[in-house]
């Protein structure tokens, strides 16, 4: 297989392989191999392509359309040529607001944009980056989140434990760092940033410098590796199903797939003499 592997791929990949398993095989065949599955679009996604977009002017990638804000009811009453941010809910309203403040900071901190969504490929990888520029007189490459998990300790998609010597430290470090390393060797820096908003009410920044060291990376260069055998080799055997009713259920693949479980089944808890 030629394909180039991008980071959300390499991510899914790694939870169909994990044991146990957190993604469905079938589903990832069909996100990223057949690429037949609906776009998966949640609300925090628009919001966070949305505020990307009054950031930086970068489109979201892939082609997809720029995300229509939500109006309020009497908003939607209006004609929309005449609709404003104020006639927005405010999840939509706050982002609005907090533009002119992050494109200050922007400003303030330094940071020259050179680009702003380029895509690379470069050794078998590939990625869109938000912000190729300039930081503290070396080239880098930012990538902007607008998230509601600053703080969170607890979740892989956290930041608040990534400092932190820990299991959820290591698991938030683990998953940032995927993106971090990919794009470093696509778009050939040495330094990459990740700024994150809160996209809560609170005006809150974080920046992240991902420095992976030099036998970290290679590690990345042989992961990448061996995602590629194993696309290579479920081509040819099949993409594993990793059926459960809570996954199933939201699945776009359900009503067609032979594999889905479409009630619970039982979990074995074995209870062992200690
Ligand atoms: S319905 Fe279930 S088993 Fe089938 S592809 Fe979706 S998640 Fe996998």
């Amino acid at each position: 297989m030629k394909k180039n592997i991008s980071q959300s791929l390499m991510k899914d990949y790694l939870k169909v392989v994990a044991n146990p398993p957190t993604e469905c095989g079938v589903r990832f065949e069909a996100i990223h191999i057949k690429r037949n599955y609906p776009k998966i679009t949640g609300k925090a996604m628009l919001l966070g392509q949305y505020f990307e977009y009054l950031l930086t002017g970068a489109k979201p990638s892939y082609g997809d359309p720029i995300p229509e804000p939500e109006y309020t009811k009497t908003g939607m009453k209006k004609d929309p040529d005449k609709r404003t941010e104020n006639d927005m809910t405010a999840d939509w309203k706050r982002i609005h607001q907090k533009i002119p403040k992050a494109k200050q900071l922007i400003h303030d901190m330094g940071i020259t944009i050179k680009s702003v969504g380029e895509e690379r490929s470069r050794n078998g990888k590939r990625g869109t980056a938000d912000i190729c520029g300039s930081y503290k007189g070396s080239d880098c490459v930012i990538d902007i989140k607008y998230s509601g998990l600053l703080d969170n300790r607890y979740e892989t998609f956290g930041w608040g434990a990534i400092r932190e010597e820990s299991y959820y430290g290591d698991v938030q470090r683990d998953f940032h760092g995927v993106q971090a390393m990919h794009y470093m060797d696509i778009f050939e820096v040495e330094k990459f940033y990740y700024l994150v908003f809160n996209s809560g009410d609170k005006w809150a920044v974080e920046m992240f410098e991902m420095s992976p060291s030099p036998r970290r990376r290679q590690m990345h260069e042989e992961q990448v590796n061996m995602v590629r055998s194993g696309i290579n080799m479920m081509n040819v055997g099949g993409y594993p199903a990793n059926p459960d009713f809570n996954t199933c259920y939201y699945c776009a693949l359900k009503n067609r797939c032979k594999e889905a479980h479409l009630q619970p089944e039982p979990k074995v808890i074995e209870l062992m003499a200690k």
